[in-house]
């Protein structure tokens, strides 16, 4: 039996409504953003650009940029994370391998991780779908803090009220 019977109108677009209870697409032509006030800050050298924000299902998916020298906190990950890298290069202070442009990252279940942007680098971007929850930890595994998909809107809504879009801005990246 064939995969998938053959197809007589193969350029026939789907002819139904979608279900009256889906969800509308988000489309962002200028997503790696170069309005500076797309981009949320996070700590001096970190900012995102949020793509998704999914609270229905509990991740998020935004760019992470991060500039010259910068860290991003050592932090656990109870579930996966998926990692595809725009420009620059980083790396995690507990692997040795370098994640480079143009390569993906799987990060399973489990990873506690620090990373890092080194010094010859002056930014790199990386677009990341973070599952559930990261928590911070010191380096014996304490939990500092968190962020999960909530903590991430409501950063969202704070700067783009102080950058002048209004807090609402936020509302077309959520699901
Ligand atoms: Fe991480």
């Amino acid at each position: 039996m064939p995969v998938q019977e053959h197809d007589d109108e193969p350029r026939m677009p789907y002819q139904l409504p979608f279900p009256k209870d889906a969800q509308d697409e988000i489309v962002i032509p200028d997503a790696v953003a170069t309005d500076e006030r797309i981009w949320v800050p996070q700590t001096e050298n970190v900012s995102f650009r949020p793509l998704c924000l999914n609270r229905s299902q509990g991740y998020w998916m935004n760019l992470l940029r991060v500039r010259k020298s910068g860290v991003l906190s050592r932090h656990r990950h109870p579930q996966p994370v998926h990692g595809f890298v725009l420009k620059g290069r980083w790396h995690y202070l507990e692997h040795d391998w370098v994640a480079q442009e143009g390569g993906y990252v799987f990060e399973p279940p489990g990873e506690t991780h620090t990373l890092v942007v080194p010094d010859d680098v002056d930014e790199m971007i990386t677009y990341f779908q973070v599952n559930g929850v990261m928590l911070y930890v010191d380096p014996w595994g304490k939990t500092m803090g968190y962020e999960d998909v909530f903590t991430k809107i409501d950063m969202c809504r704070k700067h783009y009220e102080e950058v002048g879009f209004g807090a609402d801005y936020v509302e077309q990246f959520i699901r």
